[in-house]
Parts: C-alpha cells; structure tokens; sequence
C-alpha cells in the first residue's frame, strides 16, 4: 500500500467519531435549519464548544451558513442560526410526458430557480438530453458565477438501474434501456445520479414535507402517466435489491380488471386514473387545475357521476392501501397528486374505512395525509439523491477556508 492510499484509509477512531458528529450536525442543518447552536448542542448531546468547531468546519468545507440570532429570541444570550449551504447546489431534472423540468435546488431543499420546457411531443432520450443540456449551458453563468454545484439527479417515471442510472422501462416515455445518466454525465462534465420519480417523492416529503421526523413512510403519487410509489425509514429510501421497490401502481386490485402496459391484469394504476375522475365531472386532461374543485362539488350529491366514481376508486385505493398497511406497517401514507385530491373529498376517515380488514396493529398506528411539497416534490428529491454522499460524509467537500479557532 502506497503512503497516499494509506492517507485516504478510513483512519483514527478519533477521526470517525468526528465525521460522524459533522454527518449529525450538518443533516439537523439541513432537515431542521434554520437551527441555533444551542439547538445543536441539544440534539447532538455534544458540548457547545465541540458544536461550535463542527459548525466551523461545515462552514469551511461550505456545507453550512451561520446568520444573525433570530429576532423572536428575546430570552438568554442569542445564538446565531445554523443553515444549510444556500449556494452549494444540484441540478434537479425531472422528465414527463408533457414537459422536462430542471431546477436549481439548495442544499437546504429549496428550488432557487426552475425552467420547464413544454414538449412538443415526447421526447426521445436523445432530445431529452439535447433538452436538459441546453437549459444547463444556459445556466451555466450563474451556476459558475454563485454556486458550488455537485452534480445532477434525474428522477424519472420508470424503472432506473441503482448501480448506474440506467432507465430500464419509462414506459410512459417509451424509453428502454437509456443510459441518459452516463450521455448526460458526459455531456455536462457533471456527475449524474437517477432514480424513479416516486423515490425521490418519499425521500422528498420525509425530509421536508408531510412525513418529516416519521420513522416508516410510504409514499403513493397519482398522476397523468400512472400510479408511482416509495418507501422510506428514517428518511432514507428503501430501494430493494436493484433499486425497483414500490411500484404499488401494479398492485392486484381487481382480478377481473382491464389488461395494464406492464403485461398484468387489473392493477392499481388501470382501476384508478386521473383521467376517468376528470371525465366523471365533465373535464379534460387540460383542466387538471379545476378537478379538486369539481370533485368536492360532486361528491356532495351522492348519485352523481362524480361522486360514484370517487367511491370506485377510493374502494380500489383501499385494497391496495390494506396490502401496504399489513405488508410495511407505515407509520404514515403520503398521497400525492390526484390521489391527494382523493383524500380531501372523502377525509382520512374515509379512506380508513376503505382498508377492510386490515390487521388491527398495523391499521391503528397509520395516518394518512397529502403530499406538502406540491410542484417542487420530484425536483427537491432529485437533488436529495446528489447530497446524500456528502450528507453522509461531508468530509468528502474540500475545505475551502481553514476552520476559524473557537
Ligand atoms: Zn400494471
């Protein structure tokens, strides 16, 4: 072993304790920033002047800001506020059927800026890449000029490979076997990381959103292409062996059910579709805005269209919710999109009432809710993908400044 490898072995215990203590303090930053020193100090259980040199070297290593002491703190001696990095950035990409999004997302989750390119039509790998390249030199200026920026995530409607990115079956897309990561890779002399859409979603709404600080969450998206879904512990996505887990959109919920694109019968996603609810009150796939409106209004009269599909496809809903319950035991289900809508109309009681038979533990420790990200959710759990290396080791980052002495 050459002196240099053994420089970049793992080394003292001393120095694992101390990576460990900057992953701790720099994930509160980013989950709970802003956060106080003092808060620091809580969580960790750390004393403050150990809190005050992990601050510093986050600093140093530009993973963490500190500002001034928040004004409403009148009490005892003010402390500054710990924040996630605003200027250390990923690229976020998401493509659909209608359009691509990329955004700049912070370190710190938020999306500072965000282009949606409408399709034409849809569009190839090849145009996909074309696409997102083109947005990126565009950007190119600021990115270069304000931010430090760590690669690109692409959360994508398919199947994506963990080991490389690779798509295996966009099938809303008609991609297979795209290695859009490794040409984008190349293209933007970027790193590049892609996983499936509703992944991102869960990893997402765990760490921002509605199912923040719960340990066990599955997360279920309904949308224009289908039916998506997640799993996340702790804020940490469950992938499964090769990076495939949570497809509930082709759970079995009917077994005399219409033949669905992936080759079953009667899935989730053929039974329970936005554009048969749009169609229920009158609306097209142009007026997706006005559906949540529509529906409420509907399933106030309980003969109407509306209101008779609601309940098709929220008894469908609850078959596969009773499989997840009974399967995960999720503390909480997220339900974003239309399934959201779902749940406004007809309440968490309503969909509860749905679950049958569900085995009584699993059934009473679950809750469900709507997604609270809204139209950022895919972009901030893109860029999640491309932090979570350095949120685990954010030693990884070059110190840019020597740590000021504490
Ligand atoms: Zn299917």
């Amino acid at each position: 072993m050459s002196g240099e490898e053994v420089s970049r072995s793992p080394g003292t215990t001393l120095d694992v304790v101390r990576r460990q203590n900057l992953t701790q303090v720099l994930r509160l930053a980013h989950r709970d920033g802003p956060i106080s020193r003092a808060e620091l100090t809580r969580a960790t259980g750390l004393n403050r002047s150990t809190v005050g040199g992990l601050v510093s070297e986050l600093r140093a290593r530009g993973l963490v800001e500190e500002s001034e002491p928040h004004p409403t703190r009148k009490v005892g001696r003010p402390s500054p506020m710990v924040v996630a990095a605003d200027d250390t950035v990923a690229i976020a990409v998401n493509p659909e059927i209608d359009a691509v999004d990329v955004g700049i997302v912070s370190l710190g989750g938020r999306v500072i800026r965000r282009v949606r390119y409408k399709n034409e039509r849809i569009p190839t790998p090849t145009e996909f890449v074309n696409i997102v390249s083109a947005i990126v030199d565009g950007m190119r200026p600021e990115l270069d000029a304000s931010y430090r920026t760590l690669g690109m995530g692409l959360a994508v409607p398919g199947l994506v490979r963990r080991e490389d990115g690779r798509v295996l079956l966009a099938p809303h897309l008609g991609w297979r076997e795209a290695p859009v990561s490794a040409i984008l890779a190349k293209v933007t002399g970027m790193p590049v990381v892609a996983g499936n859409d509703a992944s991102c979603g869960v990893v997402a709404e765990s760490v921002f959103g509605a199912a923040r600080g719960v340990d066990v969450v599955v997360y279920l998206n309904g949308g224009a292409s289908g039916i998506g879904g997640g799993i996340a512990q702790g804020g940490t996505l469950l992938m499964g062996a090769g990076g495939y887990a949570g497809e509930y959109g082709h759970t079995l919920v009917e077994s005399a059910g219409a033949a669905c694109h992936c080759g079953a019968i009667g899935c989730l996603e053929t039974e329970v579709r936005r554009d048969a609810l749009l169609r229920a009150v009158g609306l097209n796939d142009a007026d997706v805005d006005r559906l949540p409106a529509a529906l409420a209004l509907a399933w106030r009269e309980p003969d109407s269209a509306g209101a008779r599909e609601v309940r098709r496809q929220v008894a469908y809903l609850g078959i596969a919710l009773r499989n997840i319950v009974n399967g995960l035991n999720p503390r909480r289900v997220v339900l974003g999109g239309f399934l959201a809508t779902l749940l406004k109309v007809v309440g968490e009681a309503g969909i509860a009432s749905h679950l049958g038979v569900a085995l009584p533990g699993a059934r009473y420790d679950v809750g469900f809710v709507a997604a609270t990200l809204g139209q950022d959710v895919l972009l901030v759990g893109a860029a999640e993908m491309v932090f979570a290396p350095v949120l685990e080791d954010p030693t990884l980052m070059p110190l840019e400044l020597e740590p000021a002495t504490v």
